[in-house]
Formats: C-alpha cells, structure tokens, sequence
C-alpha cells in the first residue's frame, strides 16, 4: 500500500470493512425487505397506493433502525395503464375472417385511442433514416413500427448497457419522430436481450400519440408480412394521464461521528414499472443500500462521515426525485463526498462503473483487497454518470459510483412482467449488500474525504 492508501485506511478501518462484509455475506436482511417491496407492496409506478406505500414502510424500516429519516416532498406524474390489445386485420394470405393477435403493452406516457380502438395500414422500418425517406406523404396516417434489433450477442458478450443504450433511442424518441411525420400511433420492438413472447414498457417522450412495445415475435411477424404487402391493424391503447401527484423520496441518515455535515449517499429507486414487481428493477438497489445501514447499526460501527441512505422516486417516468433533491441540496453538494446508486439489477456485482478522478481509484485499492473473495473488483472508468438518480451529483462533481452486476440476462426481464422476485438469487443479492455496504462505509469511514 501507499503512505496514502495507509494513512487513508488504518488497520482498525479494514477490519471493519472485513466485518461488514462477513456479515453482509450470512444475513438476508436485503432479501426480506426486497420479499415485502415485490410481493406485499407489488408494483409501485409513480403517483400509485403502491408507491405511496412503499415510501411509509421503507421510511419505517430505517426509522426502526435508528436512522434520521426525512421524507423529502416530489411532484410526479401519475400515468395508468388502460386496456392494451392489437391484432392485423389485413396483410398478403390472410384466410376470411381471420385475424392475428399482436402482444403489446403501452409506453409509458402513451395517450389513449378511441375505446373501440384505431384502425390504420403499419409502416414497418428499421431506422429513423429510413423513415424519414418515406417522408410524410407515406407515414401520415399510418401506425409506425420501429424494428430495431437488440444486440443479443453484445448483451451475452457483457455489454448489455451498450447493447440496451443503441436499442431503446427508438423507445426514447421514436414516437415523437413517427408523430412529427403524421403518424397516427408508433410502436417500438421491445428493448430486450430474450424474446419471450413478452412486451416491455418503458419511458417515452411524449408523443401526443398512442406509443407501445410489441414482442420481438410480433415485430418480426409485422415486418414479414409488411415485405409482402399490405398491413392493417387494429389498435386499442387506453392509458389515462391524471393529475400530477404528491410523493417523496425516502432520506435517511447515521450520522458521521467526527464529521457529520459530510454525506456518503448509497441509494437505488424505489418506483418500478407497473407489469412486474420491480425486483431487479430497482427494489434491489434500495434494499442493498437499506442494509448497508443496518449492517453498520447491527455492529455498532459508527463511520466518521454520515452515511445517507436514499430510496429514489419517479426514476422510472421522468426522473422528478433526483431533480427535486438536486434543486434542494445543490448548495450542499460540496460536502457531498461520494454517491453510489445500485440501478443495475441484483445479479453477482463485478465492482463499480465510477466516474472519479484517477487518483481517486488508486486510493481506493485497499476497498478492493476487501471485495477480492466474492470478486467485485472492478473500478471501471465511465464517461457518463453511473446511474440516472446521482447523474446530477456527478456532473456537479461529486464522485459516482454505479454497481456493476452481471448483466447478461438483466434485459431478459428488465420493464417486462417477468420482473419479480424469483429472479432475485439470494446469495448474488447478498454479494451485492456487500459491495454496497463495504464501498459506502469505506468512502465514509476513510481519513480524508475521497478526492475530487
Ligand atoms: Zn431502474
């Protein structure tokens, strides 16, 4: 080690990072809180009983381990999913009075059809440029599919996010682009790395138009059948926009023993899609960042810094949590040492996508000596902040960090109704409170604040 690195984690220090990380390891603490979130809260999209839900009793829990806990007031949209079902009515070889059902589900933000649904001939392209070459004259009218393909061999090749970020631009502005063009409704491939069948939903700009994600199956059925001719389908969307609402994002601190104005942040969302249970995504992130508290108050360690636990809201559907809580403690980001957010999904961490400063990283190798046995080594350099609800931290320049799991199946289920706590393996999830919990008391428990 370094004079610095010595100096920065004594003896004593790394014991306790040994203890957290033992007890991280032999605990399900993280599990059963994740068990109540998914399956005796469910779903908990913004503005929902469920979310509001979800704020009481993870505010609860952190209250009943002796934290400070404030809830923090944050205006979000509330977006309701309506009745969803499609099927082609006409296309080349189709037998009398048959039609073919189409699986989709709503984007988030969609406006509604009519109740009985739309009728109107698909456009099928596989890129904006190829849309935009069809021009208006063919587009106005017309229901618009975007068939991007997602990159499955990137995504098993460990570069799921890469793979994830080239696909869901379509998700992202595709609707606005096909409306702006005159198209009556836009549909997207769903953004995923397995093809089951299933629909995944997601954010989407807003559109003035009905915006959902058809299967992969049914995209590439769309878009055989549109090589051969002429396609119509019949649409039926219904999502409501109500009124904005009133929710929180959950705040909760142990105090730092010599220096408690300065703030470690570990967090995840708490929001999720409203198909699946949000397992994966992000109740995972929340409940790891919740026992790296309970670890610290389980031991009686107290770090020299306070470790702040935040369960984000509306990550999912605007991103109204981060903005509130940047607009309200900008003034105090200087003292914001480090933030690390879990939005990744619960498989095994390999360490952390970071956006610090080379020294920063070298200064914390020692951490890495700690996370070694279960392998969550990694401190790779990123680009962009690593993750959406500390992104605005990050580029005030306080040091970020991400947890870097194992990837290669998040997407399979990520967004979809297959997002539930089955796909959560214990032992990965343990690894992961470890990661978590080890890297936020370390950047709180060293001797000088991490450098920026
Ligand atoms: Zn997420």
């Amino acid at each position: 080690m370094s004079q610095a690195q010595q100096e920065n984690f004594p003896p004593q220090l790394l014991t306790e990072l040994e203890a957290i990380k033992a007890a991280a390891l032999s605990d399900d603490y993280a599990y059963r809180q994740l068990a109540h979130l998914t399956e005796n809260i469910g779903p908990r999209p913004s503005g929902s009983a469920q979310a509001a839900a979800a704020v009481d009793y993870v505010a609860g829990e952190l209250r009943k381990l002796g934290l400070e806990v404030q809830l923090e007031e944050v205006k979000v949209p509330h977006w309701v999913r309506g009745a969803e079902t499609a099927e082609l009515v006409e296309y080349p070889g189709r037998a009398a009075g048959t039609s073919q059902k189409i699986v989709l589900t709503a984007l988030g933000g969609s406006t509604s059809t009519a109740a009985e649904g739309i009728v109107a001939d698909v456009v099928v392209v596989n890129n904006f440029d190829e849309l935009k070459a069809l021009g208006r004259d063919k587009v106005a009218g017309k229901i618009v599919l975007f068939n991007e393909l997602f990159d499955k061999q990137k995504a098993a090749a460990g570069l799921a996010f890469m793979a994830y970020g080239d696909a869901v631009r379509y998700r992202g502005a595709g609707p606005k682009v096909a409306a702006d063009l005159g198209a009556v409704a836009a549909l997207v491939r769903s953004v995923a790395s397995a093809d089951f069948r299933l629909p995944h939903t997601g954010w989407s700009a807003a559109a003035g138009i009905p915006a959902g994600a058809v299967t992969a199956e049914d995209a590439d059925l769309m878009a055989h059948l549109y090589a051969q001719g002429k396609v119509r389908m019949r649409l039926t969307l219904t999502p409501q926009k109500l009124p904005d609402t009133t929710s929180y994002n959950v705040i909760a601190d142990l105090k730092g023993s010599e220096h408690p104005e300065q703030l470690v942040v570990v967090s995840g969302h708490l929001d999720s899609w409203d198909l699946g249970t949000g397992a994966i995504d992000d109740g995972a992130g929340v409940v790891v960042a919740m026992e790296a508290a309970e670890i610290a108050q389980r031991l009686h360690l107290r770090p020299r810094r306070t470790l702040r636990v935040i369960a984000w809201i509306d990550e999912e559907t605007g991103g109204a949590g981060s903005q509130t809580y940047t607009k309200d403690h900008a003034s105090e980001f200087a003292n914001h040492v480090a933030a690390i957010e879990s939005d990744a999904g619960a498989a095994h961490p390999l360490g952390f996508d970071v956006k610090i400063s080379p020294r920063a990283t070298e200064l914390l190798r020692p951490v890495l000596g700690v996370l070694e046995s279960f392998g969550a080594t990694v401190l790779e350099p990123s680009i962009y902040p690593p993750g959406a609800d500390i992104a605005a931290m990050s580029e005030a320049g306080v040091p970020a960090l991400g947890v870097m799991q194992d990837g290669r199946t998040y997407f399979h289920y990520h967004h979809s109704a297959a997002d539930t706590l089955d796909k959560v393996v214990p032992a990965e999830l343990r690894e992961n409170a470890a990661a978590m919990a080890v890297m936020g008391y370390a950047l709180a428990g060293m001797k000088e604040p991490l450098p920026r």
